[in-house]
């Protein structure tokens, strides 16, 4: 992936963000794409985003080093606009792979980015909701982004989500 140049974003980024997490993750979180601290450090969700991400899991009661964490498009979109769908499908192999070794009792995701790229559905995403696909359990719920720009209450709605991942993948 770090070498990665199979859609345009290749040359917009500092450093492709592949995610991170032990190998015997049960749970795996799924963003949207990289900002600008994940493309300067190559970590996933190390931004503001990731501060209340970080939040959320403590008190959901989960470890961030316990998780496996990723995004749908591994680089950067230019101005953090969203991945554009040729974006998302020339990265999905690498997605693919890593759900295949990791096999995850648990995907969440999060946003309606994360949750399209999984499901194929379009439109609005319904928070809480626990659907299956293929073997695992997909959580969906907001992304972290939403409760620092103007829905800081739905900040309670992720750790809720986030308990009920963690307990569905024991
Ligand atoms: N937002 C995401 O969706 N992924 C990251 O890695 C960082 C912010």
């Amino acid at each position: 992936m770090r070498s990665c140049k199979k859609c345009p974003l290749s040359q917009g980024r500092i450093l492709a963000v592949p995610g991170e997490g032990p190998e015997g993750a049960h749970i795996l979180l799924l963003g949207e794409a990289p900002g600008r601290f994940e493309d300067r450090t190559g970590r996933p969700f190390v931004g503001q985003a990731g501060k209340l991400l970080d939040k959320a899991l403590e008190e959901a009661g989960l470890r961030r080093d316990e998780v496996f964490i990723t995004s749908v498009v591994k680089c950067r979109p230019p101005n953090n606009r969203e991945p554009k769908h040729e974006e998302i499908e020339s990265c999905r192999a690498y997605l693919n792979r890593q759900i295949e070794a990791l096999k995850p009792n648990v995907v969440v995701a999060l946003g309606r980015v994360a949750f399209a790229a999984l499901t194929g559905k379009k439109g609005g995403i319904t928070r809480g909701k626990v659907s299956d696909l293929g073997d695992m359990k997909l959580v969906t719920t907001y992304h972290p982004a939403v409760a620092l720009h103007g829905r800081p209450t739905w900040f309670k709605y992720i750790v809720k989500d986030l308990k009920r991942a963690s307990k569905l993948s024991q």
